[in-house]
């Protein structure tokens, strides 16, 4: 039987993979998928935004049956959490979506194959080789016109530490038998800062300790400063440019030592400890080095429509340098790949276009340009803010934390970004990444009309206040 040549391999079934697999099958592509778990999925359904998400959800119940009573719900008495079944419900849903998974794979007729995927270098007469080892370590070979690595991440550790029982990554937190009493989380990035946000919810007393002089630091700047008044007021033990100096074990759990802002040695005690430091790309181990593919930082470097310098052969996802480590990032890359190698249009990616979700409570939304950074590219800015307390629907939905923030270009109007931290940020964002798709300005957004009463009529007060001209405020 004739070897099948693939038009395209892909290494890698997490958002990235998977999403460029099923777009080049759309493209009426031959398509292998090389994936060396038992699962299709990733971080991102398996250890990542899933499961997060699902125990964030389960923590906003249970926030809400704590003021049960100012709705008028009487008779809830003290809830009680069973955490076997939060767990449960959980595992629940990424097994519903690996099925689904398994479903779009054979719908669009792409071959799954099972094994750890390695380039073997160049394409010879234009075709790559892939060796793929199975689970018994027997090699089989993949061959294809056009290969896509998309191998993901892994969460980077402290050096010396290893984790474990107590010394925790975004994995071993997400099975615990219960919630911690208390927990020390190492970073304030969004993964840290969700994971402070659901188990303070359960009732853990939380310490967050972080390098960087505010929290979620690439967001904008005051959107760091509220989210940190607000955690405080939670009960989260909030301390920033604070540099760890040690992890130790102790018999009850961890001890952590830290140098705080002033300069002081503190030490925390806690029953487990969250490392989220970043995550470091899979690019080693790939075969990367028989090829001509630059590493910038251990991340691959790419041309527009995500090609390496080896021709032929594309990244995407977390091992791609320059571009923030998300899902829908990844899953774009590989859209914008499956293009490229189908001969189809496509639009390269745009950092600034790229929205920002953070899943706490209250949550972030934003995309574009932070107030800082318009002002370094030269722009005049107008800045537009309006507080969630002069919005309806979040009195009716009784959280009026937070604020949108509009960053507009004061000569023509652009708006260059917003920044949203209040309830539903994370869907209210979605108006926004349009808006900058379109290259809107405050005027035309000003007389969109938005439906009332609804969270989204903030935006529309919000584009007002560029111009001094809210409504409701
Ligand atoms: C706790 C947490 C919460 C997060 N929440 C969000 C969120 O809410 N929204 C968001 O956008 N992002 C979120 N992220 C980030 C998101 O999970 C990643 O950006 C995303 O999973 C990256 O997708 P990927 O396909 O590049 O890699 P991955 O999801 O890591 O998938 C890579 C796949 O490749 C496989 N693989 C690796 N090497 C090989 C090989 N050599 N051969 C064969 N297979 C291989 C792996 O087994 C894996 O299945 C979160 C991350 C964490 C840790």
């Amino acid at each position: 039987m004739a070897e099948t040549i693939f038009d395209v391999a892909i290494i890698g079934g997490g958002p990235a993979g998977y999403t460029a697999a099923i777009r080049a099958a759309e493209y009426g592509l031959k398509v292998a998928l090389i994936e060396k778990t038992d699962k299709l999925g990733g971080t991102c359904l398996h250890v990542g935004c899933i499961p997060t998400k699902a125990l964030l959800f389960n923590a906003e119940i249970w926030d809400h049956l704590k003021h049960a009573a100012d709705f008028g719900i009487a008779g809830i008495g003290t809830p009680t959490l069973d955490w076997a079944a939060v767990l449960k419900r959980k595992n629940a849903i990424i097994t519903k979506h690996v099925k689904g998974l398994e479903f779009l794979m054979k719908k669009h007729k792409i071959s799954v194959v099972p094994g750890y995927g390695r380039l073997t270098g160049a394409a010879q007469e234009g075709v790559h080789t892939v060796d793929v080892a199975a689970a018994d370590d027997a090699v089989s070979q993949v061959k294809a016109k056009n290969v896509i690595l998309a191998t993901g991440s892994d969460a980077k550790m402290l050096p010396g530490l290893e984790a474990d029982g107590s010394v925790l990554t975004n994995i071993e937190i997400l099975s615990l038998a219960e919630p911690p009493k208390s927990l020390i989380v190492i970073g304030a990035g969004a993964v840290g800062m969700e994971f402070s946000s659901i188990f303070r919810s359960f009732g853990t007393e939380v310490t967050v300790v972080e390098f960087l002089p505010r929290v979620v630091p690439v967001e904008d700047e005051e959107i760091s400063k509220e989210l940190t008044r607000l955690y405080k007021k939670r009960g989260i033990d909030v301390n920033t440019g604070a540099r760890v100096e040690k992890v130790e074990k102790t018999d009850t759990g961890v001890k952590v030592t830290y140098t705080d802002a002033n300069g002081k040695t503190q030490v925390k005690e806690a029953e487990k400890v969250l490392v989220a430091v970043g995550r470091a790309g899979r690019t080693a181990n790939v075969g990367l080095d028989k090829t001509r593919a630059e590493l910038e930082r251990g991340l691959i470097k790419v041309d527009e429509a995500q090609e390496t310098a080896e021709p032929g052969v594309f990244a995407v996802g977390d091992i791609v340098a320059g571009l923030p480590q998300l899902a829908h990032v990844g899953a774009m890359a590989g859209m914008v790949a499956a293009a490229k190698i189908a001969g189809r249009k496509f639009r390269p990616i745009r950092r600034d276009r790229i929205p920002g979700c953070t899943y706490t409570e209250p949550q972030i939304g934003s995309v574009g340009l932070t107030e800082a950074q318009a002002k370094e590219k030269g722009y005049a800015v107008k800045v537009g803010k309006f507080p969630f307390a002069g919005n309806s629907k979040a009195t009716i939905l009784g959280n009026h934390d937070g604020f949108v923030k509009i960053v507009a270009d004061s000569k023509y109007g652009e708006i260059l970004g917003v920044h949203i931290l209040g309830p539903q940020a994370t869907e209210l964002i979605a108006e926004a990444v349009a808006v900058l798709e379109l290259e809107g300005t405050v005027e035309e957004m000003m007389f969109a009309i938005h439906a009332h009463p609804t969270l989204a009529e903030s935006l529309l007060d919000a584009y007002g206040a560029v111009e001094g001209m809210a409504i409701n405020a």
